[in-house]
């Protein structure tokens, strides 16, 4: 029997191939009708045998191409029409758009096998790519997605090119970045004085500088790295220098996973992400002995590592790198660079030549950051290749812009069910981030087509983000508590609407009483939260000068815990400590100047890192944390005592009695190991304890773990494990980061449940 359907498609399904595999499903089953796109997404009509449509049907959503995204699929009968061929028609523009756009995609296989092809006709050509691959959110400037519209509209397709883009057979029909050696974008290479480097090829010849140990800028997908080769340490300790990086991290770039298992630890989650289109950084144990130089990641268990996303980078480790040093390219906390003439500026005094192109990047997107934690793949930075596909919300939300936080910055905009977070944009304190700041949200405000109607930022009146919002008086504006934000956040990705148990560790977030939170515990939804428990308010001397240095922290707990006898500790920290300098601060201590009060248990970490010697100034923000976290041993051990009491309803926590078993712990010459352990283990029983104190009272069965401190993988699987088998449900930050990356995500769903109250 024969029947006819009207089917409409909605999800990530333009720009995809998405219309030629149709079109090849349908002839094979002698199908007739048509598909085209609209500005919602696809539409097409297909007649034939009802077992052909219904086989046909299951594949095209079980098995479409591999960046498609199907989001929904509605199928209507409709009388039979009798046409005899099945037709890829022109695009309808229809008023209303919704048509998603994709993120930027890995070269994919079949990509790659051509560009290793000398037969090919794209045989080392760096921009190779295809329906299934190539660069798409960081080249378009407008939609609909089509040519005249990225960056590749400065590029003529030359006759060969043309035809595939036109043949719905080819893997190339409709792929807009389309391009070949004689009509695309071509590499260059400069010397750091910004003069082409002429009769050389430019990539074979960056390949050479890099193994003398030269510092190459290479023009990437979302921006410009930096780049070394990474096992030699001179090479990379220049790097480092040069770009003002003291410690913190630098990514690596190998060009297949052997490589990358030579030097790093990789289970099956791990490979499977390091494999995926999206390419990101992924987080992986050291191997001791390896041969990467030791400055890439000091101090530090982990390597961030990812394989090669573009052709040009899958060309250039070829030649013979077990590692490049891919960081990205900026001076320390600017956002990175995507201009060629920007760069020279910007970079000519780090790096000793450049590796460009002549495609232009719309919008900036730096490496995307994953780790493995609990058996899961959870978000740490998401940017490039993430951004900007949806994260789905339970139910449609009034459009809403939310502006983020002041560190590790992101936006987030709503549309419908669907929540478009941006890539990251970073410091707010850098005044080129802020532009960045701007430039992202009228970008994906344009892109997406979202005009908001609200607008959230956070409490904190001294932010930029604050500012800006606050500026945009034709929106009705609505401000989120940060640590609120963060717990809304992680309910909303786990589609959660009832009342939960908030634990919320964080580095600082402002209050409602105007106190710096960071060590909190709420119950509540998405509309409204209580404060249930929290670290007692402690002086944070100098204010934003204790985050950088943490052995003001220190000083600070340890006269809450000692009082004027805290001299009197025979603590090797404080013998090194300059004796003005701690007279001056405790002065302010007692004298309550600059010192504002907080609960953070950030801060608490640094604190502790500083008292057990490990540093008592950072250079990046977390580093003493994160530093305790990777020294601990992991062996088994009791918790430091802890006390809790009750204000006004309220639970506070102690920090002193931890304070003093962290201090006699050291006194009596425990290892550095064993104390961080017993810091750790303390934390996750204070924690769960106060879970279940509150399950008593109120019977939520429910735990959300967010905020920054989740970041550290001992309490971030000590508590979910503690807490499931005190038979609680828990809920961890997967699709978004637990720190403040995620932070608008939390602010523009929490919002909208702010106002329905
Ligand atoms: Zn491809
Ligand atoms: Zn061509
Ligand atoms: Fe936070």
């Amino acid at each position: 029997m024969k029947a006819r359907y009207h089917i409409a498609i909605q999800g990530i399904v333009q720009g995809v191939g998405f219309r030629p595999f149709v079109y090849l499903q349908a002839r094979n089953r002698n199908i007739s009708g048509y598909v085209n796109n609209t500005s919602l997404g696809v539409e097409m009509e297909i007649e034939g045998e009802t077992g052909a449509l219904e086989n046909f049907l299951q594949v095209v959503q079980d098995t479409p191409p591999p960046i498609t995204n199907i989001t929904s699929i509605r199928i209507d009968p409709i009388p039979l029409h009798f046409d005899n061929k099945f037709s890829i028609n022109q695009s309808i523009a229809t008023g209303k758009r919704s048509a998603l756009i994709s993120p930027d995609i890995a070269t994919c296989k079949d990509c790659l096998q051509e560009l290793k092809d000398p037969s090919d006709r794209r045989f080392g050509y760096s921009f190779i790519n295809c329906t299934n691959c190539g660069p798409r959110y960081t080249i378009i400037n407008e939609i609909p997605y089509d040519r005249h519209n990225t960056s590749m509209s400065d590029f003529q397709m030359c006759v060969s090119c043309y035809e595939e883009y036109h043949n719905p057979l080819s893997r190339r029909f409709h792929a807009q970045p389309n391009a070949c050696p004689v009509c695309g974008p071509q590499v260059f290479l400069y010397d750091g004085e910004g003069n082409l480097m002429e009769g050389v090829s430019p990539v074979k010849e960056a390949a050479r500088l890099l193994k003398e140990g030269m510092i190459v800028a290479i023009k990437g997908l979302g921006g410009f790295h930096l780049t070394a080769d990474a096992v030699l340490e001179k090479a990379v300790k220049r790097l480092r220098q040069k770009k003002q990086r003291d410690e913190k991290p630098m990514a690596l770039m190998s060009p297949d996973l052997s490589a990358i298992t030579r030097y790093a630890w990789a289970n099956d989650v791990e490979k499977e992400a390091l494999l995926s289109k999206e390419r990101p950084i992924v987080l992986l144990v050291k191997k001791s002995p390896n041969n990467i130089a030791p400055s890439v990641a000091p101090g530090n268990l982990y390597f961030g590592v990812m394989l090669p996303y573009t052709p040009l980078h899958h060309f250039i480790l070829n030649f013979g790198f077990e590692a490049l040093v891919v960081t990205s390219g900026n001076l320390s906390e600017e956002p990175i660079c995507i201009d060629n003439e920007e760069s020279f500026e910007r970079l000519s005094g780090i790096a000793d030549y450049f590796l460009i192109h002549n495609r232009d990047i719309c919008i900036r997107s730096d490496d995307s950051i994953v780790a493995c934690v609990s058996g899961s793949l959870r978000q740490i930075r998401r940017s490039r290749g993430f951004v900007p596909a949806p994260i789905f919300l339970k139910e449609p939300l009034i459009s809403t812009l939310a502006c983020g936080g002041l560190l590790k910055n992101t936006v987030c905009l709503t549309k419908e069910n669907k929540a478009f977070l941006s890539q990251h944009i970073g410091n707010l304190e850098n005044p080129e981030a802020i532009s960045f700041f701007e430039s992202t949200i009228n970008h994906l405000k344009r892109i997406l087509h979202i005009e908001p109607q609200t607008i959230a930022y956070d409490l904190h009146p001294d932010y930029p983000s604050t500012h800006y919002a606050l500026k945009q008086t034709q929106l009705s504006s609505i401000a989120v508590q940060h640590h609120f934000a963060h717990m809304v956040g992680c309910m909303a990705e786990h589609g959660l609407c009832e009342e939960v148990i908030g634990v919320v560790l964080d580095g600082s977030g402002y209050g409602l009483d105007g106190r710096i939170w960071g060590g909190e515990v709420f119950t509540g939804d998405l509309s409204s939260f209580e404060r249930k428990s929290h670290f007692e308010y402690l002086p944070m001397p100098g204010g934003t000068m204790a985050i950088k240095e943490p052995w003001r922290m220190a000083v600070s707990y340890l006269y809450q815990a000692y009082g004027e006898d805290l001299l009197e500790k025979p603590l090797p920290f404080l013998n090194k400590l300059d004796s003005n300098k701690i007279e001056i601060l405790l002065k302010m201590v007692r004298q309550e100047i600059n010192c504002p009060l907080t609960s953070s248990c950030g801060r608490l970490f640094d604190g502790v890192a500083a008292m057990i010697g490990l540093r008592n100034i950072v250079s990046f923000e977390g580093q003493a944390a994160i530093e305790l976290e990777m020294i601990q041993s992991r062996e088994e051990t009791s918790p430091y005592p802890f006390e809790t009491y009750n204000k006004n309803g309220v639970c506070l926590i102690k920090h002193h009695p931890v304070i003093q078993g962290v201090a006699e712990d050291i006194i009596k010459g425990k290892r550095i190991a064993e104390i961080s352990r017993r810091f750790h283990v303390t934390l996750i029983e204070v924690f769960s304890g106060i879970c279940s104190k509150i399950r008593d009272e109120s019977s939520i069965e429910k735990v959300v773990l967010s905020g920054g401190v989740f970041q550290n993988r001992t309490i971030l699987s000590g508590m979910e494990e503690q807490l499931k088998q005190k038979g609680f449900k828990v809920y961890s930050n997967i699709l978004t980061p637990a720190n403040d990356g995620g932070l608008s995500f939390g602010q523009a769903v929490a919002a909208h449940y702010m106002n329905l109250k």
